[in-house]
């Protein structure tokens, strides 16, 4: 499922892809992507693409004319280019260019979204106002971390997939950044030091990081699409062996996701559950 790095890795690509470009004309079929957003107002996208700004999972289109797009790409939305003509599964809406190509969106589950707005408008919307700091985009202290998630009662995991503390980790990259701090998913923000904050903001980087590298690339592939090995220190691999450790990886259910975690490599600590 795209998270943090995933949306930026389609942001890079749809940089390059309209780069020197002129968006000729936007096209999209009925589906629920849209939401309760006025569909017709996406075939009014056109011309140059002005900024492309990621904030958390959103992406921010701005066109000339202050013509503008929220995207997110929910669960399995993705941007494919592909050329004039050439068919792609599950495709919702399409850009269509200047040089022959087509950018797809396309998303086999449709927890995607887009939602065509003023561009002078998108930092305003509710969604987006309502984002926390970007690790990525906005820089991320051992400091700001602490403020951002420390005063949470949930879980640590919880809190930092709460998009209002942090805007962009998932359950993956959540699960990955704890185990590389070395931290249990159900350890209280509360419980922390200050050490443990600069072990978890450090690998919040090294887990985003890592991310960016192994989705580099015109295609996305996201694990869940079962063609591709999962890279992933912890997140996924519950009942095998720890890449560190080798102990059995334990999965239980946080907040109705699966998390992932080393019992040994990651401690409970003395006020985990
Ligand atoms: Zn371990």
């Amino acid at each position: 499922m795209p998270e943090l790095p995933e949306v930026e890795i389609a942001r890079r690509n749809l940089v390059r892809w309209f780069d020197g470009r002129r968006l000729e004309r936007a096209e999209s079929d009925p589906s629920r992507i849209f939401r309760g957003a006025e569909r017709a107002r996406f075939s009014r996208l056109q011309g140059r693409l002005v900024s492309l700004v990621r904030r958390g999972k959103y992406l921010l289109f701005a066109f000339e004319e202050d013509r503008g797009l929220l995207a997110h790409l929910g669960m399995t939305g993705k941007f494919v280019r592909r050329q004039e003509g050439e068919e792609v599964p599950y495709s919702r809406a399409r850009f269509h260019l200047d040089d022959g190509r087509v950018i797809h969106f396309a998303d086999a589950r449709m927890f995607g979204r887009m939602e065509p707005v003023a561009a002078s408008g998108l930092r305003d919307l509710e969604v987006v106002r309502d984002l926390g700091r970007d690790p990525l985009a906005d820089g991320l202290t051992a400091g700001q971390l602490q403020q951002a998630v420390g005063d949470s009662r949930q879980d640590l995991k919880v809190a930092l997939m709460d998009q209002g503390r942090v805007a962009g980790l998932g359950n993956i990259h959540a699960a990955e950044a704890l185990f590389r701090a070395r931290l249990h998913p159900t350890r209280k923000p509360a419980s922390l030091g200050p050490e443990d904050w600069k072990h978890l903001v450090q690998a919040i980087r090294e887990s985003i990081d890592f991310g960016l590298e192994e989705q580099e690339g015109e295609e996305p592939v996201y694990l869940e699409e079962g063609r591709t090995e999962n890279p992933f220190l912890v997140y996924g691999r519950g009942g095998g062996p720890c890449s560190r450790c080798g102990s059995t990886v334990e999965s239980f259910l946080q907040a109705g996701r699966t998390t992932h975690a080393c019992p040994k490599c990651q401690p409970r600590g003395r006020t985990g559950k």
